[in-house]
C-alpha cells in the first residue's frame, strides 16, 4: 500500500500512475493482434519516417497540416509529444465530414471504415460545404476529435478512427426527424412552430418521435396526431442529437471492451468530440481535455473537465453503495489528510458523498484505510491509479498489486454541451478551440483566448493557413522553449511536458450553412 500512496503522490500528468504508460505502440506481451497499427492522425498524412521523427522528445517538434492539405472549414491543427512520459504520443485525432445514412433501426452494427457504407467520410466536401442533408437519404456532420491516450496507446488510436461511425450509426434512428426538421424550418414554412405538429418551437413530441423511430412517413403534410398526444413530454430535436452522441460514446466503449478478446488494445483515453450538424455545435466531453468558444473577445466554456475531485461525490457514492467494489483496502470517506493509528478514537475532520462542507467524526479502524480519492488538482487520483475519471477503455485497469478493478468508477458517458452557431453572427477571429489536457495544464482559458486572438489579429484575413499558424503558435506557447534542462514558458514558468494537441475551429464557415 506505501508504494500505492508514493505512486498518488509523485504521480503528475493525469492518467494513471499504476501499470506505466509507456509503449503501448506495439503488441509486446500480447499473442494478439492490433486492431490499428499505432499512428499519428490521418489527416496529417505523415510517413513513418515523419511518425518517427515525430516522437523526438529532446526536440519535441510541432506537427501542423501540410500546405497541400485542408481540413474541414479550414481548421488549425497542431501537436506535439511528451517530453519523455511515454515513449509515444498518446494523443489522437480525428477531422472528417461524415454521412449518417438511413437504415432500418434493427441494423446498427459497431461500424468500421472498411465494413459498412452506412458512416463514411465525405471526401467529396473537403470544405465542408454542403446544406447538412445528403442526397435523398442521409444526413451530413462534421466532426472533430481529440482522445488522451493513457497506459498506452491502443483505447485512444481505436476510439480515434471509430467513434465518428458510432455517433453516425446512432444518428440512423434519428434521420427522418433530422431531415424534416432541416427541410421545413419553421421560417422557411412561414407558420408558427406551434401550428406545425411536427415543430413545436424546436420541439417535438413523442407521437412524431415514434412515428419517425418506426420508419413510418412523417412529413408535416400527414393529419396531425390526435390531441392527447401533445399532452406528452416534448423533447427538442437537440436533445435527440445529444443523446446518440452519448449512446455512440457507450457503444464505443463496449466495443472496446469486446474487441480486446480478439485484439490487444492497450489503455484507456478521455475523449472531447464536436459535432456540426444542422446549425448545432454539440460538444461532448468525457474526460479532462476542454473546449472553450472565443466570440468576440468573449470566453464561453463549452466543456467540464471530469476528475476525481469534480466527480467526488458519484464516486463515494458509488463506493458506498457497493463497497465490495473498494476491496476491503479503500474507504469511500475524505479526510483531510491521511488518517493514522494512533488517531483512532479521536475526532477529525471528513465529507461523505451527501457533503460539500466538512463535518467532524470519531476516527474508527475502519477509517485508517486509504481514501478512494486521495491528493489535490493534477495529483489527485481514484483509488491511488487514475487522475480521470471519464473516458474509454481502461477495461483491464486494476489498482496495483491488487484484484481491486477501476472500470466500475469509471463513467463513458460524456457531458453535451449544445451551442446555437447559426443565431449569431461570427467574424473571422471567432474560433473554438479545443486542446487536451497538455494544453490547459499550463495556460489558462484566458490565457489561450489571447494569444489566438493576438495571432489571428495580426493575420491576412484571407489566408485559409491561419488557424494551422494560430494552432502552431499556441501548442509552441504551452510547449515553451527548452532552457537549463527544463521546458519554459512566458514568466519562467514551466512548460507542458505532457502530449499536446490542439484543434482551433474557424466558426463563420458555420453561419456559411443555409
Ligand atoms: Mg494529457
Amino acid at each position: 500500500m506505501l508504494t500505492r500512496v508514493k505512486s498518488a503522490v509523485a504521480g503528475f500528468m493525469g492518467g494513471v500512475v499504476a501499470g506505466g504508460s509507456s509503449g503501448g505502440g506495439g503488441n509486446a506481451g500480447s499473442e494478439l493482434p492490433l486492431k490499428f497499427p499505432y499512428m499519428r492522425p490521418e489527416f496529417l498524412g505523415l510517413s513513418q519516417d515523419e511518425i518517427e521523427c515525430s516522437a523526438d522528445h529532446i526536440a519535441r517538434p510541432i506537427l501542423i497540416l501540410k500546405e497541400t492539405r485542408r481540413l474541414p472549414w479550414a481548421t488549425g491543427y497542431a501537436e506535439v509529444i511528451n517530453a519523455g512520459k511515454s515513449a509515444l504520443n498518446e494523443d489522437q485525432a480525428c477531422c472528417e465530414v461524415v454521412v449518417a445514412r438511413r437504415r432500418p433501426m434493427s441494423y446498427c452494427p459497431p461500424s468500421t471504415p472498411s465494413k459498412t457504407p452506412t458512416a463514411k467520410r465525405r471526401t467529396s466536401l473537403p470544405n465542408g460545404e454542403g446544406p447538412g442533408l445528403c442526397d435523398g437519404e442521409g444526413l451530413v456532420f462534421h466532426y472533430w476529435a481529440l482522445f488522451d491516450g493513457h497506459a498506452g496507446s491502443g483505447a485512444a488510436v481505436v476510439a480515434s478512427r471509430l467513434l465518428q461511425h458510432h455517433i453516425a450509426c446512432q444518428l440512423q434512428a434519428v434521420i427522418e426527424i433530422l431531415r424534416n426538421l432541416a427541410s421545413f424550418p419553421p421560417t422557411v414554412l412561414g407558420e408558427e412552430p406551434d401550428s406545425n405538429p411536427y415543430l413545436q418551437g424546436n420541439t417535438l413530441t413523442r407521437a412524431a418521435s415514434l412515428r419517425g423511430a418506426a420508419g413510418a412517413p412523417s412529413s408535416p403534410c400527414n393529419t396531425p396526431p390526435p390531441p392527447r398526444f401533445f399532452t406528452e413530454k416534448k423533447i427538442q430535436h437537440e436533445s435527440l442529437v445529444v443523446g446518440a452522441i452519448e449512446n455512440a460514446f457507450k457503444e464505443m466503449d463496449a466495443q472496446i471492451e469486446k474487441e480486446k478478446q480478439v485484439h490487444h488494445i492497450t489503455g484507456g483515453c478521455t475523449a472531447l468530440t464536436v459535432v456540426y450538424l444542422l446549425g448545432k455545435l454539440y460538444i461532448g466531453n468525457a474526460g479532462d481535455s476542454r473546449a472553450i468558444i472565443v466570440r468576440n473577445n468573449e470566453i464561453i466554456p463549452m466543456s467540464t473537465e471530469f476528475t476525481p475531485e469534480s466527480e467526488r461525490q458519484r464516486l463515494q457514492f458509488l463506493g458506498f453503495m457497493q463497497p465490495h467494489l473498494l476491496g476491503n483496502e479503500f474507504t469511500h470517506l475524505e479526510f483531510p489528510r491521511r488518517v493514522q493509528r494512533k488517531e483512532v478514537g479521536k475526532r477529525m475532520l471528513y465529507r461523505d458523498f451527501t457533503m460539500n462542507g466538512w463535518a467532524y467524526k470519531t476516527i474508527g479502524d475502519e477509517d485508517l484505510k486509504f481514501p478512494l480519492i486521495y491528493g489535490e488538482g493534477k495529483k489527485a487520483r481514484v483509488l491511488a491509479t487514475i487522475g480521470v475519471t471519464r473516458g474509454l477503455g481502461d477495461h483491464d485497469l486494476k489498482v496495483h498489486d491488487s484484484n481491486i478493478y477501476i472500470k466500475p468508477f469509471l463513467s463513458c458517458c460524456p457531458e453535451v454541451k449544445v451551442y446555437d452557431l447559426i443565431q449569431y453572427e461570427h467574424g473571422a477571429d471567432d474560433v473554438l478551440v479545443m486542446g487536451t489536457d497538455g494544453l490547459w495544464d499550463v495556460l489558462s482559458n484566458q490565457e489561450v483566448a489571447e494569444v489566438v486572438t493576438t495571432f489571428l489579429a495580426n493575420c491576412d484575413p484571407d489566408d485559409i493557413h491561419r488557424y494551422t499558424m494560430a494552432a502552431q503558435d499556441l501548442v509552441m506557447r504551452a510547449r515553451g522553449v527548452l532552457r537549463d534542462r527544463g521546458w519554459r514558458i512566458t514568466n519562467e514558468r514551466l512548460g507542458s511536458g505532457d502530449d499536446i494537441s490542439a484543434f482551433i475551429i474557424p466558426l463563420m464557415y458555420g453561419n456559411r450553412q443555409p
